[in-house]
């Protein structure tokens, strides 16, 4: 594990080089946007302290195993009052709800954790603004940070050799498009993205992306946007 502070409110903890968390400091504690791999509880909960503060919420970016691993891992280490957040239609899915007709790809864990937050789009999560971002998962969702415009993107695009949109295939990290549910919407998305003007993306698998717009258009006519 490696933890990085990126800016003042922002830490990424990156797990086996390839997997990231991030606790994102709020005055009265961190939210953690996503949680790896499970076995990753531990980690997670001293990167939080190592920075001075615990963690109050647990926020999902969508419902991957990659993403939820940690969890239950979490919220039994941390107790009931972390409340936890997940997108609503990821969070049907875990509850073995048919919200739609085919299979899906990617991976699926089975949750003991019951969200207390169904997340639809345009809620605030402390200084976050849920973002509705569907296509990678039927409820993907992604987070901007109102203070400085940094938006947590999950996976809609990744950055690892540079930056992708995960709806077409990328050699450098093939995962991220063979678990894509819908790609015209994971391009829409990456398009709404794009047109927040974000100041850096910080994405589920790769580094941060500093003034991310020619790499965001770049990315997006790459993925035939
Ligand atoms: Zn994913």
């Amino acid at each position: 594990m490696s933890t990085t502070q990126i800016n003042p409110n922002l830490i990424q903890v990156n797990r086996y080089h390839f997997i990231n968390a991030f606790p994102v400091r709020e005055d009265d504690g961190f939210t953690l946007v996503d949680t790896t791999l499970p076995r990753g509880a531990g980690e997670l909960i001293a990167a939080a302290r190592g920075a001075g503060a615990e963690i109050k919420r647990i926020a999902l970016t969508h419902g991957h195993g990659d993403h939820v691993g940690s969890l239950d891992a979490l919220r039994q280490q941390l107790g009931q009052s972390v409340e936890v957040l997940v997108p609503d239609l990821d969070a049907r899915i875990h509850a073995g709800e048919k919200v739609l007709d085919g299979k899906l790809p990617g991976q699926w864990p089975k949750l003991a954790t019951r969200p207390d937050v169904r997340l639809t789009g345009g809620e605030r999560i402390g200084s976050l603004e849920v973002i509705p971002t569907p296509g990678h998962t039927p409820g993907h969702v992604s987070l901007l940070d109102t203070r400085d415009q940094t938006v947590i993107v999950g996976d809609v695009f990744t950055s690892i050799g540079g930056l992708a949109v995960s709806n077409h295939f990328n050699l450098r990290f093939p995962l991220a498009a063979i678990a894509t549910w819908d790609k015209t919407k994971d391009l829409e998305s990456a398009q709404r993205l794009r047109a927040l003007g974000p100041s850096m993306l910080v994405v589920g698998h790769g580094g941060p992306v500093r003034n991310p717009t020619q790499a965001m258009d770049e990315a997006i006519a790459g993925a035939g946007g």
